[in-house]
């Protein structure tokens, strides 16, 4: 593997005293793509909010770009980064989510030069010419001064993936971002996240596309009841798993 961009060891997470992620590894080197695929409620979004100081880890190592998010050893205390380095890091993650959560007050354009502007410091001037370049990256060029309620979902969902991109994230998150869209929308979004992923993107993407992980991941990675049952390159995962459990989800959803 290159770099690691994320790297998980043992991570446990629990809702009181429901355990959700119990003993969680993962690596995702620099450039690359990884596909979470898995069962509704097997911990898929909460490995995600994990990595984006989205949830507090309970146990366990989580490092993204080298940089410690939360660490505990078993019977250690946890150690945290300070709320300053929280704002940094997650400032160079993007992250998409399966219902857009564009600003419906404000225009693509300025969905896009929001956060450049406010978090990052940008100039005006600067951060809307980039984001006339990100509408353009995502085929949407002309729709710069629309509202969201006037695009399709498919379309708010590139506009959001181009507000993700406007912070220059080293690391791009999606949870299931094609889920909530009209099949015919769907080939869209996934070709500008084909795209992404050519140019060395390092995503991690929960997705049910498995068309879409055997043709951009470089590995899947299979979780079940918080465990990750089986990972590895998508013609092994996906064509010839090698645990019951792999087989009988791929047979539902495929
Ligand atoms: P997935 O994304 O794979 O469907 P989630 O990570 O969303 O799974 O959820 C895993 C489990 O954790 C589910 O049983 C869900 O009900 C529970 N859960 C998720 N978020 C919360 C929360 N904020 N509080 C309590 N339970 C939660
Ligand atoms: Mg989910």
């Amino acid at each position: 593997m290159t770099s690691p961009m994320v790297r998980v060891r043992d991570l446990h997470k629990s809702y009181g005293a429901v355990p959700v992620l119990r003993g969680v590894d993962l690596d995702v080197g620099a450039g690359e793509v990884t596909c979470v695929i898995g069962p509704s409620g097997s911990g898929k979004s909460t490995l995600l909010r994990c990595l984006n100081h989205l949830e507090k880890i309970n146990a366990g190592e989580v490092e993204v770009a080298g940089e410690l998010i939360g660490y505990r050893r078993h019977k250690g205390k946890l150690h945290e980064l300070g709320p300053r380095a929280i704002t940094r890091q997650r400032a160079a993650i993007g992250m998409v989510f399966q219902n857009f959560n564009l600003f419906p007050h404000l225009t693509v354009l300025e969905n896009i030069a929001e956060a450049p502007i406010a978090v990052l410091r940008r100039s005006r001037t600067d951060a809307v010419a980039r984001a006339r370049e990100l509408v353009r990256r995502v085929g949407l060029a002309g729709r710069e001064d629309d509202y969201p309620r006037r695009l399709s979902g498919g379309q708010q969902q590139r506009i959001a993936i181009a507000r993700a991109l406007a912070m220059d994230p080293k690391l791009m998150l999606f949870d299931e971002p094609t889920s909530a869209l009209d099949p015919e929308l769907v080939g869209d979004v996934l070709g500008v996240m084909k795209d992404l992923a050519d140019g060395g993107m390092t995503m991690v993407v929960v997705t049910h596309e498995m068309g879409f992980a055997r043709e951009a991941a470089d590995t899947v990675v299979f979780l079940d009841e918080g465990v990750v049952v089986e990972s590895g390159a998508p013609d092994d995962v996906l064509r010839n798993p090698r645990q019951a459990r792999t087989r009988e989800f791929l047979a539902r959803v495929l």
